[in-house]
């Protein structure tokens, strides 16, 4: 994927899906991808669509933050505490392919859901 750089956005100005693609180098596929996962457009006319460049930085800034949180493994996301947290002690419980607890700063529930294993690996017997 090609790096989105954000200093080509200038706040005061506003932007159509065109001149958005065109700015980022990005397609007017993901542009309208970006709306529709919450990137505001300014309210009034729908066509074309307008979106502020303020609000355009915004959701990068949220966007590329979001992508760098990766959990460890012993982390949970708590959607109270909004970062990763670790579950108290003795509170996971472990289900088919999901992890609950309780996050160990705020109390609230946490889950994380586990991708099934590929495959089950086996150390090839060595020869004997
Ligand atoms: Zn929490």
């Amino acid at each position: 994927m090609t790096k989105i750089n954000r200093q080509k956005i200038y706040k005061h100005m506003s932007y159509t899906i065109k001149e958005l693609s065109e700015t980022l180098n990005i397609s007017e596929k993901t542009a309208l991808r970006w709306i529709d996962n919450g990137l505001k457009i300014i309210p009034g006319g729908k066509n074309p669509i307008l979106i502020s460049g303020s609000d355009l930085k915004e959701f990068l800034i949220n966007k590329d933050s979001k992508k760098k949180l990766k959990l460890k493994r012993s982390e949970y996301y708590c959607l109270s505490c909004k970062g990763p947290r670790r579950a108290k002690q003795g509170s996971i419980k472990k289900l088919k392919n999901k992890k609950n607890g309780l996050c160990h700063v705020c109390g609230s529930k946490i889950s994380r859901i586990f991708k099934p294993y590929q495959k089950d690996y086996k150390i090839p017997p060595s020869p004997a």
